[in-house]
């Protein structure tokens, strides 16, 4: 991860070290490994390969792919790029038949670093304290009970929810499951949080706010659940059981990661592309 002190700065002009070494985090289908070993080929003599050390992880596959290179790569100061080998993907720059133009741009050596937020999850839970970075959103959930969660902000008590669950979501992660839930979409850039309700109870004994709630960096969200005892935590791709959790606090984490990008795809064209069917 890399720590940024100003976080208002979307773009930065590619001004890292020249990168070197390459990784690869690909998904386990005939097509991506087929289009892996096409990008190792061709950067042959360009760049090296070391699944240790990377400056440039190159992840091929889909949304999901990107999320566990992000995952596996957390701690070290590496840019992220995608090859998607499905159809569509809100984390990916390149389609599997741009290898070459992919090898091209990497030979260029001309890019952007777009840092994106992550969120900062802090579970307490018997003691301990368990931290979790999240790149699209963290979610409490229970498939068959109801929850009950105390919602704080900044330690002022905003509301009681009775649901099936909370999502946070970062600005990147506006267009994955939050937006499935009803939450807005978030232009990228402002380090902001989006609270929203999944299946809210709304009637004359209980109300909870009903829309989500977007904050930003000041804020902390702390979530007292009645029955934490076996809860379901979503980061991401990974979910997790939890026992006996007193509570869970979530922030904007001063981390970024970096995504590169070689071409520029705007985020207005990336909503386009993926949701706007013409
Ligand atoms: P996956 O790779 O099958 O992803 C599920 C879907 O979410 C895919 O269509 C993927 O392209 C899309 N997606 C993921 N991140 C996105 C983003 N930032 N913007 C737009 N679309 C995005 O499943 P996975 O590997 O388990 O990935 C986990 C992510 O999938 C979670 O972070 C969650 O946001 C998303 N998800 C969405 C839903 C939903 O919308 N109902 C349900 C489950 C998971």
């Amino acid at each position: 991860m890399t720590s940024v002190s100003i976080y208002y700065i979307v773009y930065t002009l590619g001004v890292m070290k020249t990168m070197k070494q390459y990784a690869l985090v690909i998904k386990q289908d005939d097509l991506s490994k087929h289009v892996a070993n096409k990008i190792k080929h061709e950067l042959k003599g360009i760049m090296e390969y070391d699944q240790e050390n990377p400056d440039l992880v190159i992840s091929v596959g889909g949304d999901g792919t990107m999320l566990m290179s992000i995952h596996q790569y957390l701690n070290q100061n590496v840019n992220f790029i995608g090859v998607h080998t499905g159809t569509l993907g809100f984390f990916t720059d390149y389609q599997k038949d741009e290898v070459f133009e992919l090898v091209e741009a990497i030979k260029q050596d001309k890019y952007r670093i777009t840092p994106r937020n992550l969120l900062e999850v802090k579970v307490k839970h018997e003691g301990k304290e368990d931290i979790y970075w999240a790149l699209n959103e963290m979610r409490i959930d229970h498939d068959y009970t109801t929850q009950v969660i105390d919602i704080y902000i900044n330690g002022e008590l905003l509301e009681v929810f009775r649901g099936n669950g909370i999502c946070v979501s970062t600005p990147s992660g506006s267009t994955a499951y939050n937006k499935s839930i009803g939450g807005a979409v978030i232009y990228p850039g402002v380090p902001l949080m989006q609270l929203t309700e999944v299946a809210g109870i709304q009637h004359n004994a209980y109300r909870s706010l009903g829309s989500s709630l977007i904050l930003d960096a000041d804020k902390i969200i702390k979530l007292v659940g009645h029955h934490f005892d076996h809860v379901y935590l979503g980061i991401d791709h990974l979910a997790y059981s939890i026992e006996n959790v007193e509570s869970i606090e979530v922030k904007i984490a001063k981390q970024t990661v970096n995504f590169i990008e070689y071409r520029q795809l705007s985020f207005i064209q990336r909503i386009r592309r993926a949701f706007i069917n013409e």
